[in-house]
């Protein structure tokens, strides 16, 4: 789905990704994890062309990503980005910012838009708040409204950046609940998060970035139980 090739993307002068390379596969669940200010975030915008890039290729579905080119919407139709601060629109309710998207964007119409929205509340365990607007809605629900949008219009790949991370302790587990039950579904996921159980559970693979670059990746299970560089030794430790 997504091949990425000694991206180098710089502010200023600063180097912030420093030359990584990625590969990711139909339906791998991709847990990315490091220090903040790593880059994570960074490099989740370059995949969405939301950044334009310095060195390397951005591959996505054999079209190259490039910010400002005029493809680059057919990636973002293909992509879905949940955010940690979930990002709806406040004037619309839950299920009007799942119609919308789906009418503007991908020229659904209407009435098959609603119908999805609805069997996608139902499906985020959110069928009866569907007319609630988002100042009405917990965190964790204003999530799985968000979660159950980037959905509605069938993703090839689904990229969350700290999807838990802006809750309260109380609301994370069904946020982190609906994300498993997409993941077993066999969608391409890319997350970044810092929740080590689900990454375990959940992910195909885990890579742990540090400083603009991929300084180790493998089995989640096996990278948490034994890493083998310092670095990511030192960072699982300061976050248990
Ligand atoms: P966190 O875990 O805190 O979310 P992160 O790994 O997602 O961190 P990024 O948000 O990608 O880190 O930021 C990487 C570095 O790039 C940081 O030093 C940040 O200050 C810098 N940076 C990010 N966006 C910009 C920008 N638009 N202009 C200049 N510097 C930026
Ligand atoms: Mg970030």
């Amino acid at each position: 789905v997504l091949k990425i090739d000694t991206l180098t993307k710089k502010f200023g002068s600063r180097t912030i990704i420093d030359g990584i390379s990625m590969d990711v596969t139909p339906g791998e669940i991709v847990c990315l994890v490091g220090p903040s200010g790593t880059g994570k975030s960074t490099l989740l915008r370059c995949v969405n062309g939301l950044e334009d890039i310095q060195g390397g290729r951005i591959v996505f579905e054999d079209e190259p990503v490039r910010a400002h080119s005029k493809k680059i919407i057919d990636v973002r139709k293909r992509v879905g980005m949940i955010f940690q601060q979930f990002n709806l629109y406040p004037h619309l309710t839950a299920r009007q910012n799942i119609v919308l998207a789906q009418v503007v964007v991908h020229g659904v119409d209407r009435r098959s838009a609603t119908e999805r929205a609805d069997e996608l509340l139902a499906r985020v365990r959110l069928a009866h708040r569907a007319d609630a607007y988002p100042a009405r809605l917990s965190g964790g629900e204003q999530q799985r409204v968000a979660i159950a949008r980037a959905l509605a219009t069938n993703p090839h790949m689904l990229m969350f950046d700290e999807p838990t991370s802006a809750l309260d302790p109380e609301t994370v587990g069904e946020v982190l609940a609906v994300m498993r039950e997409i993941a077993e579904e066999r969608r391409t996921m890319l997350v970044v998060t810092h929740e080590m159980r689900f990454a375990a559970e959940v992910g195909t693979r885990m890579v742990f970035m540090d400083q603009g670059k991929i300084v180790e990746e493998g089995v989640p299970r096996e990278l948490l139980a034994q890493p083998r560089t310092e670095r990511a030794q030192r960072f699982l430790q300061s976050i248990r």
